[in-house]
């Protein structure tokens, strides 16, 4: 036994924790949790606890369906809302099929093989994401529409704002499980929030978001609200992003920076961002994965209303142009650190493991193929009009899933990364939503057309 393993045991103790729930993420995102009893944990580490498979969205087909969660005792902390005795405690598994080999159809695991591949080349991915999300007062499941739980904006500090208690409590509660917050604020819209987690290597992120996406929910239904990650949930209002800060360090030196260059910019990071825009099509499905992640970045025309939001429709890159899917944030002099781009493309409704994998490969690709960054964009892309996009050879996102679809249907990329079995599962089950979507009719066209045809 090691000594990460023998914390976890002699905590249980200490702490008398009578249940450690062993975390997992589906193919979806969803967080999925079986708990088990502290005696049975000795064994969890050695061998692991079989599951059946089968019952998991995307794991395995039925005759192929016993699985071995395996928890990762460096992810173990106490749930800080079982506070009561006995405890609870949680950690991060990786799936393995029987024979013991690791699961090809765990996320978890399709990241940590895109991280052990740009570790080979010296390099180590770190992330910082800025995630956004809507708090309500009501959840209807029947498709009506909800009440965002204040009517504060930007930067908003109000008594009256159930944000700010909520916030101090959602912080607090992360801080306790190890999650570090940098900045947390009001966002533009009614009930909307944004907390950004501090930089951390991409794997303890994307476990971090998933163990965010639940206090952020837990926390809201202790203050009598509801939290929501839905990209976006209101038509006049802005959606939910989860802009994400990259960078790659070689050793301690950060690979992105370079004393004298523009924007302290390398070659590194010149062609990083030349993969991601290159790319950005493709692996569109994977970042922004609903129906609705699409209403979120084509907020079109209501955008001079301020529903359109921030969100990123056009491919292209600028320095301090928030209608730019990549954004280089300004530098901080003297801190070799901070040279770093931001996609502001990512909604929070994305599985984080996929999401970091296919925006590290498209970046890795530019890299390794040396691809030449094209001019970046000075101008509010929103307000060019098409032929003006068109001269400056700026393309659109996809607009819909369906588009998203077709462009990772013939992704090398995506299908390399992913793994055949994510690759597949994830393409069938998204082409069904998309399915479903397109066959409705919709209280849009009933309006326009009822009345008048
Ligand atoms: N809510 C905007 C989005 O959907 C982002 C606003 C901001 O710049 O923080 O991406
Ligand atoms: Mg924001
Ligand atoms: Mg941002």
């Amino acid at each position: 036994m090691d000594k990460q393993q023998e914390f976890v045991l002699r905590t249980l103790e200490e702490r008398d924790i009578r249940f450690v729930r062993l975390w997992f993420t589906d193919v979806l995102g969803y967080l999925k949790s079986v708990a088990v009893a502290p005696a049975e944990l000795e064994q969890a580490f050695d061998e692991g606890i079989g599951f059946d498979g089968s019952a998991i969205e995307g794991f395995a087909r039925v005759y192929e369906s016993d699985m071995i969660a395996k928890p990762d005792p460096g992810t173990f902390q106490v749930l800080p809302w079982r506070a009561e005795a006995p405890g609870t405690a949680r950690m991060f598994c990786d799936i393995l099929m029987p024979d013991g080999s690791p699961s090809y159809a765990d996320p978890r695991y399709v990241l940590k093989r895109a991280l052990a591949k740009v570790s080979d080349l010296g390099f180590t991915f770190y992330t910082h994401p800025e995630i956004e999300f809507y708090l309500l007062k009501d959840k209807p499941l029947d498709g009506g529409r909800p009440t965002p739980a204040d009517n504060s904006g930007y930067f908003d500090h109000t008594p009256q704002n159930v944000g700010m208690d909520f916030r101090r409590t959602a912080i607090t509660m992360l801080e306790s499980m190890g999650i570090s917050v940098e900045f947390s604020h009001h966002e533009g819209a009614p009930g909307q929030q944004e907390i950004d987690l501090r930089y951390a290597d991409a794997l303890s992120t994307a476990d971090n978001i998933m163990t965010f996406r639940l206090v952020m929910k837990q926390v809201a239904l202790e203050q009598g609200v509801h939290a929501t990650f839905m990209p976006k949930p209101f038509s006049e209002h802005p959606g939910s992003g989860m802009h994400t800060h990259l960078s790659l360090f070689e050793g301690d030196r950060n690979a992105f920076y370079e004393s004298g260059a523009e924007f302290q910019l390398s070659k590194v990071g010149r062609s990083f961002i030349a993969g991601l825009l290159r790319h950005a099509g493709e692996i569109s499905a994977v970042t922004n994965q609903w129906v609705n992640s699409y209403k979120r970045i084509w907020g079109g025309s209501q955008r001079t209303a301020g529903a359109g939001g921030e969100a990123p429709s056009y491919i292209c890159w600028g320095h301090n142009n928030r209608s730019a899917l990549i954004r280089v944030p300004m530098y901080k002099p003297g801190k070799t650190g901070s040279t770093r781009v931001e996609v502001r493309s990512l909604d929070a409704g994305a599985n984080p493991y996929l999401a970091y994998a296919v925006l590290l490969a498209a970046g890795m690709k530019g890299i390794q193929e040396g691809y030449e960054l094209p001019a970046g964009a000075d101008d509010d892309v929103w307000a060019l009009t098409d032929a003006e996009r068109r001269a400056l050879g700026i393309e659109p996102l996809p607009q819909n899933l369906g588009e998203a679809i077709t462009l990772m249907e013939r992704s090398e990329l995506v299908a390399e990364t992913l793994g055949e079995h994510v690759f597949d599962f994830f393409l069938r089950n998204k082409k069904q939503e998309w399915e479903e979507y397109r066959s409705q009719v919709t209280p849009f066209e009933l309006i326009k057309n009822l009345p008048v045809l």
